[in-house]
């Protein structure tokens, strides 16, 4: 599988080269994107990703540095559907969203926006709590319960026969001991609200096998050397500080 780092900053004011939290995981012919901060949709299109594959959207909790690129990625959908002479069979969108209003909130927009927003493709959204909220012959996915905010999740992620565990926001590392019980093969994980070291340290004792740091803040972004140097000294040379646009084989 390819997974494609599109956002991977927290949720501050513009930085340059820097944009809110989204990755998209790419296996099978088929696209799922794990949150989607401003600017997911232009950042995956120009990065090379038919954002036409995507079937399923997670968005770990509603905050705004996870959902505010969420119309412009359905919007440029439709777009390239539409206006660009795609003719191909393009599968049904279902956005997994803890409170359906913020996603009913977006399709209002783009029911206002141009053509009414009518696409030949179905877009839904449905409201998940705790469990397995998906399925299909590429990857499953089950969220649990993060301390972040009320109705805020982690993900347990398998694909290709792989574990990956994504954080979303969480309040402390011990958020994440369900969804890493047994380890993973790799764990995607915030440094916002828990420090570069907690969560190396946390990844290490869990048995992850990689470990990915995204939604990075200031802490991190401010000294990028040395918070690489101190990853690969915490952890081991498979962490990673990543970038936007950055693309790993996994
Ligand atoms: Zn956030």
């Amino acid at each position: 599988m390819n997974i494609h780092f599109l956002g991977t900053g927290a949720g501050t004011e513009p930085l340059c080269g820097i944009h809110h939290q989204s990755f998209a995981i790419e296996t099978g012919g088929s696209l799922y994107f794990f949150d989607a901060g401003e600017g997911c949709a232009r950042l995956a299109h120009l990065g090379g990703v038919n954002l036409l594959k995507t079937k399923a959207i997670f968005i770990t909790h509603t905050h705004m540095d996870h959902v505010g690129g969420l119309g412009s990625l359905l919007w440029n959908m439709r777009k390239l559907h539409s206006n660009v002479g795609y003719t191909g069979f393009v599968c049904p969108k279902v956005v997994f969203i803890p409170k359906l209003a913020t996603y009913d909130a977006f399709m209002t927009i783009l029911h206002n926006s141009e053509g009414g927003f009518d696409t030949r493709f179905d877009v839904s959204g449905k409201e998940y709590s705790c469990g397995e909220i998906y399925r299909d012959f590429n990857i499953t996915v089950e969220a649990f319960a993060t301390n972040h905010v009320p109705h805020s999740y982690c993900f347990r992620i398998v694909c290709e026969g792989k574990i990956i565990v994504y954080s979303g926001d969480i309040a402390k590392v011990a958020d994440l001991d369900s969804a890493m019980a047994g380890g993973c093969d790799a764990l995607v994980c915030e440094t916002a609200h828990v420090s570069l070291r907690q969560v190396c340290e946390y990844a290490k004792s869990q048995h992850a096998h990689r470990l990915y740091l995204v939604h990075n803040g200031r802490e991190v972004l401010g000294s990028r050397k040395q918070s690489e140097l101190s990853a690969a000294n915490l952890f081991g040379d498979t962490a990673v500080v990543t970038n936007d646009g950055m693309t790993v084989v996994l």
